[in-house]
């Protein structure tokens, strides 16, 4: 009946700090959403174990975009990204130390990546 996110028993409340912890081959899933709904790199962060989810919108944003009228009418195809890509942290977890110029929602630990072609 609980309904535990995978990862949450197993966080660690570690000092926030940015930390580059490299391309991370696996234990990294990628949905593609469509255009409407984008990516999302879902795993378990590599530093405080906590699950964390990166929406990577694609599509309706670029098709509003400056690009998009430069090139005249009709919405450009969306341009999946692909290759690999930095992510961030997001497990929700508010991590001691962290400074309120922080963006993320993460302890600051960043990796890459590599996203399906
Ligand atoms: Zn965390
Ligand atoms: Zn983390």
């Amino acid at each position: 009946m609980a309904e535990a996110a995978p990862g949450i028993e197993s966080h660690k409340s570690i000092d926030y700090r940015v930390w580059d912890h490299g391309p991370q081959p696996s234990g990294f899933t990628v949905t593609d959403n469509g255009a409407d709904g984008g990516l999302e790199v879902s795993g378990t962060c590599p530093a405080c174990h906590g699950w964390t989810v990166t929406p990577w919108p694609y599509g309706a944003v670029g098709s509003k975009g400056v690009l998009g009228s430069l090139l005249g009418r009709g919405a450009p195809a969306p341009t999946r990204p692909a290759g690999r890509r930095t992510v961030y942290c997001e497990c929700g977890h508010l991590h001691p130390n962290r400074p309120e110029t922080a963006w993320d929602y993460g302890c600051g630990a960043f990796w890459t990546v590599e996203l399906p072609s």
